[in-house]
């Protein structure tokens, strides 16, 4: 597989690179989707955009409580990471989880969430942690959640325009998290994460569907596994059936109940 011609352009700031990015010319920065679909011949931008250089998207600090993780910051930086590891552990946690070893030294947040491949651990998390997302393009700076961003298989809000800055993840204070899943050949089957709040449960199941499925419960003792399951839509393929996945998810929720009761 052979990659095909393209120009390459290397931004020093975020206001270059938006000058620089539109829909034949994309954003990359670890390469580890995007180099793939271009040797299978799936993608055939004229350039790219290598948002590496750009030093304020690699940052990770926290902003009034609210923990600021640049979008160009690898798995392998999350996951190590002091302040993600003391006040949001359960992130950290699974940034160590992602893929193999290259896969997280290279892949980065904003690659893994604009790329929105619906096997995605992070998606899952960062829904259940209610992340917010915040996006740079020439009409300025905008910032949505993520359960409006991730909008489908390989679809997102973004405009081929923006570039994806930064996801900001609120204070964890007094909740119980945890995160189960069934890894098959290096991509999730299914994930699922459960935060528990004093003001309720959240429920998010991801990989096995479209987009990761949210449902909230006034508490532990209030879930209700079965609905939960029921609102699922699985999509068979080479790791399992939609009966297969929908068992295996119920099975996951009742793991991460139990952990977090
Ligand atoms: C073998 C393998 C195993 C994997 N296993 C897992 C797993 O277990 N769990 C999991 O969650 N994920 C998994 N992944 C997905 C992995 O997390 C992503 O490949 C990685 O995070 C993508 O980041 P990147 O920087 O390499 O993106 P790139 O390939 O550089 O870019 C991906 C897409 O996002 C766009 N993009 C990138 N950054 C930005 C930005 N800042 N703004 C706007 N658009 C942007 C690009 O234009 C491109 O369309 C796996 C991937 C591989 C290849």
């Amino acid at each position: 597989m052979l990659l095909p011609d393209f120009v390459l352009l290397r931004p020093r700031t975020v206001d270059e690179a938006i000058t620089l990015v539109d829909e034949d010319h994309l954003p990359i920065v670890g390469g580890t989707e995007l180099l793939l679909v271009m040797k299978l011949g799936m993608a055939r931008p004229e350039g790219l955009v290598d948002l590496s250089r750009i030093g304020a998207l690699s940052t990770i600090s926290v902003d009034g409580g609210e923990l600021v993780i640049g979008a160009a910051a690898t798995h392998a930086r999350i996951s190590t990471h002091p302040k993600v590891r003391a006040g949001w552990p359960l992130l950290a946690d699974v940034a160590r989880t992602v893929g193999n070893a290259r896969v997280r030294a290279q892949g980065t947040i904003g690659g893994n969430l604009c790329f929105a491949e619906p096997k995605s651990d992070l998606a899952t998390v960062l829904l259940a942690l209610r992340a917010r997302l915040v996006l740079h393009g020439p009409a300025g700076r905008r910032a949505m959640t993520i359960d409006d961003f991730l909008l489908g298989p390989y679809t997102t809000a973004r405009d081929d325009s923006e570039l994806l800055t930064q996801v900001r993840v609120p204070v964890l204070a007094n909740v119980r998290t945890t995160y189960r899943k069934t890894q098959t050949m290096e991509r999730p089957t299914v994930g699922v994460a459960v935060v528990a709040r004093a003001s309720g449960v959240t429920v998010v199941v991801g990989a096995l569907g479209a987009i990761p499925v949210r449902t909230d419960f006034e508490s532990v003792a209030a879930v209700d596994v079965d609905a939960v399951v029921e609102r699922l839509e699985p999509i068979p393929d080479q790791a399992g059936s939609v009966e297969y996945k929908r068992h295996l998810a119920g099975v996951q929720v009742r793991r991460a109940l139990e952990a977090v009761a």
